[in-house]
């Protein structure tokens, strides 16, 4: 078993909190060709500028695919649901859905909610989130 300490995120926070409206992700948008992408990155992976800017992305997406976990790790429910989601902005997001194996979709419209911090091993606090179908309670 790997036992390593996770590098900290070293280009700013991808999870907002503290917004009107709900928890909010932020992404990075490069300022040389646009390119965007979550989460928060200190380099362009299509152009190696360092030229980024943050990016505000919209809490709701739609489902691109997704799998469901019946065997998950250690901390984890089971089963779960992990997929990537499209979000208005041309980003994709890998992320956990809330809800029922059999209510996931593709296509289907979610919407961003946060989840109560865990703690590691190492005891730092983790920001987590999910996607949520459209409509349920946040
Ligand atoms: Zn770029």
């Amino acid at each position: 078993m790997l036992d390593f300490e996770p590098l900290a995120l070293s280009a700013g926070p991808y999870l907002d909190l503290t917004c009107e409206g709900g928890p909010q992700l932020i992404g990075s948008e490069c300022v040389d060709c646009g390119h965007r992408l979550f989460p928060v990155a200190a380099v362009c992976p299509n152009c190696i500028s360092e030229n980024m800017k943050p990016l505000p992305l919209s809490r709701e997406g739609k489902v691109y695919s997704f799998t469901v976990l019946r065997q998950a790790p250690p901390g984890f429910e089971s089963p779960s649901i992990i997929s990537y989601v499209d979000l208005p902005e041309g980003v994709r997001v890998f992320t956990h859905l809330d809800m029922l194996p059999e209510q996931a979709k593709c296509e289907m419209p979610v919407r961003l909610k946060a989840v109560d911090p865990k703690t590691d091993k190492f005891g730092r606090k983790v920001l987590q989130f999910k996607f949520a179908p459209v409509g349920a309670a946040q």
